[in-house]
């Protein structure tokens, strides 16, 4: 059987990653660039056409992963934050199917990922399961029946908004003691710099982890705590076989166990079963989740 080409186009704000994927989503002609998102969906979108015409040939559908909210039915954009002026209410599904007249399906990227999980990672063996991608915020996305639950207008999951601690942090979403503010990689570098200003990211409390500074590890034992709870409330919602978490921190295998076995010593027994698992794509989740848009729905 001829392998099928899918274009695959993950559109962040700070780049845009393309690729083609074949079915079981082996990928090649990987290209990442700036995504100039500050300049403006046109800018954008004209960008990522040239550099399709430059590159891609024969491709028979194109997915597309991006950060805001999406109308996925419309191929469009809902919503999209300061860091995207003017991309709010484009629709890149008529827009890259009128330039290259071949199907297009448009998908937000925290569901995006979650697809591509379940295509082609962690998620495989489940029909149901959450994700939750811990970075700048917390992400979130809700398998059921192998596809993504999207809710009234496409908003469901937003897991970092659960509000755990009422009267705490602001968020940016105008609540107040959101669990992103408390769990969030952003929260966790936050208090490390508190300690030290030399701690300002991910790799480098972990560099200080394995140096033996004891007050960190506390910093670190408070965050797994708060990304605890939020795992054990959303397990005591859906009671799901599994929990995928994800995001640049997430990559520490030592990290998700410590995470893990945490929020099983907090959770009601008799939900315990739940696995918590490692996301297996990486920074990959998106495009393959993009790429998976044109696959047919697998159980
Ligand atoms: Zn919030």
């Amino acid at each position: 059987m001829k392998k099928m080409r899918i274009l695959a186009i993950d559109i962040g704000g700070t780049s845009i990653k393309m690729c083609i994927s074949d079915e079981k989503g082996i990928t090649s002609e990987y290209k990442e660039f700036d995504s100039e998102a500050d300049q403006g969906g046109l800018h954008l979108v004209d960008n990522i056409i040239l550099k399709i015409m430059e590159d891609y040939i024969g491709f028979e559908a194109i997915g597309i992963s991006t950060a805001s909210q999406v109308n996925s039915e419309e191929g469009s954009i809902i919503y999209a934050n300061e860091n995207f002026p003017n991309y709010t209410g484009m629709n890149l599904k008529s827009i890259f199917e009128a330039k290259f007249g071949v199907p297009v399906k448009v998908e937000n990227d925290v569901n995006a990922a979650a697809l591509g999980e379940k295509n082609f990672g962690a998620g495989k063996n489940f029909n149901e399961f959450l994700c939750l991608t811990y970075g700048t915020g917390i992400g979130g996305a809700i398998v059921i029946d192998s596809t993504v639950y999207k809710g009234l207008n496409g908003g469901a999951g937003e897991f970092g908004h659960m509000i755990l601690h009422p009267g705490g942090e602001k968020c940016n979403c105008g609540c107040v003691g959101c669990y992103e503010m408390y769990g969030s990689t952003t929260a966790l570098v936050k208090k490390a710099m508190q300690l030290n200003n030399k701690y300002t990211n991910g790799r480098k409390i972990f560099e200080g982890l394995e140096q033996g500074d004891v007050l960190l590890e506390k910093v670190l034992n408070d965050w797994v705590l708060e990304v605890a709870y939020g795992l054990v409330s959303l397990t005591h919602i859906f009671n799901p076989p599994a929990i995928i978490v994800g995001g640049g921190v997430m990559e520490q295998v030592k990290l998700v166990s410590l995470v893990t076995s945490k929020a099983k010593e907090l959770m009601m027994k008799s939900f315990s079963d739940v696995e918590i698992l490692r996301a297996s794509l990486g920074n990959k989740a998106g495009l393959l989740g993009a790429a998976s848009l044109h696959l047919p729905k697998i159980d």
